[in-house]
């Protein structure tokens, strides 16, 4: 049995498409593509062997858009296929998209996060973004959930062009009040956050403000977008930031592991559904892109990924887990982006400071 760290399963499913959304999903009626899809991904998961995974993580789309009963058989057969630790099991759902059923399934398949998609409380605004909720579809969700159950994620997006700050905290408290552990609040405008590209304006006092109403109320910012209770991080985002190894299944799902020979290797999956079907159907290869990562490169992306986190990342760890000292060329770099202002590093824990998180992108240019 090989462990890997984290399974990532993409629903690329929607009921309607949101039009800022940048990520690969669409309306699909026709239930028989769903249950195709479904089988493709068993099918696509039998081409590991004996795989273990302390964190899976069902995200999309919409994953709780799907006909539970199709869930049902899907769990069942992977868990057949699988070893799952039980450290944490995400599945995304939106507002309005489930019922009780949906709840048993994922009851049954012991998932004990889910990450719901709220964006607002405000009606007019869920209207501009697009969102087919509205807010009163929040709270009967949340109340057909037994909350001790789960640890909650909420989504929410500020700094939207024409939203007043006022309704962006109405937002924020009607978030706090409900008391999830865990909280992402995307910038609208920023780039990183995968909903709108190409437009880093980022409204600077509204973040520091986002920032200080949730630390008022028990949230530690632990990466760029992403707020949690104690001890409440993303395990399986974690994985993503500390570079470690994980396995994508589904159109668009991306995988980055060793190979028995050491060689760290990272591949996408075609995002074009019919494509991805056909193609894992003949056992032919379904990923658009497939990189080997040497050394260099993977000190690289540690670097840029573990400055997201607040507590940034130790170059000791950096070095221990590559079995090399940072090359020179990027301490050279690091200490032109400390002389900035941009990090600082003491007793080698390397943390992006405050204008530095701001130009995250750019500062990480430096760091190819
Ligand atoms: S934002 Fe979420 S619900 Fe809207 S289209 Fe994208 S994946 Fe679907």
């Amino acid at each position: 049995m090989v462990t890997v760290r984290g399974l990532y399963i993409h629903i690329p499913f929607c009921e309607s498409k949101c039009p800022y959304c940048s990520f690969y999903s669409y309306v699909e009626k026709d239930e028989t593509v769903i249950e195709k899809y479904f089988n493709t991904l068993i099918k696509e998961i039998k081409t590991y062997n004996n795989l273990s995974f302390n964190t899976i993580y069902i995200g999309g789309g919409t994953p709780s858009s799907v006909n539970p009963k199709i869930l049902d058989t899907f769990f069942n057969s992977l868990f057949k296929l699988i070893k799952y630790s039980g450290e944490e099991f995400t599945i995304e759902v939106n507002p309005g998209s489930f019922n009780q059923e949906f709840i048993d399934v994922i009851d049954r398949y012991n998932i004990n996060r889910i990450s719901m998609g709220v964006q607002s409380f405000d009606n007019n605004v869920l209207k501009l973004l697009g969102r087919d909720h509205q807010a009163n579809d929040i709270y009967k969700s949340l109340e057909l959930m037994d909350l001790d159950k789960y640890r909650l994620n909420l989504d929410m997006i500020y700094d939207i062009p024409t939203v007043e700050d006022n309704i962006i905290f109405d937002t924020l408290e009607s978030i706090v009040k409900i008391n999830p552990s865990h909280i992402s609040a995307y910038s609208y405008q920023h780039e990183d956050t995968g909903y709108l590209a190409n437009n880093i304006n980022l409204d600077k006092t509204l973040f520091n403000d986002v920032e200080n109403k949730l630390r008022e109320n028990g949230y530690e910012k632990y990466e760029v977008s992403n707020f949690s209770k104690k001890r409440m991080e993303s395990k399986h985002n974690m994985i993503y930031w500390n570079m470690n190894e994980y396995i994508g299944i589904g159109s668009s799902a991306s995988s980055m592991y060793h190979t028995d020979n050491k060689i760290r290797i990272r591949y996408t999956n075609t995002a074009d559904i019919e494509k991805y079907i056909n193609g894992v159907e003949n056992l032919e290869k379904v990923f658009s892109d497939y990189e080997e990562l040497d050394i260099n490169k993977q000190i690289s992306e540690s670097l840029i990924f573990g400055l997201r986190l607040k507590d940034g990342i130790d170059l000791g760890d950096v070095e221990v887990k590559y079995g090399t000292t940072i090359p020179e060329s990027f301490m050279k770099n690091i200490d032109i982006l400390i002389s900035k202002g941009l990090l600082t590093c003491q007793k080698k824990k390397l943390i992006a400071t405050e204008r530095g998180t701001e130009v995250l992108d750019t500062l990480s240019l430096y760091l190819l």
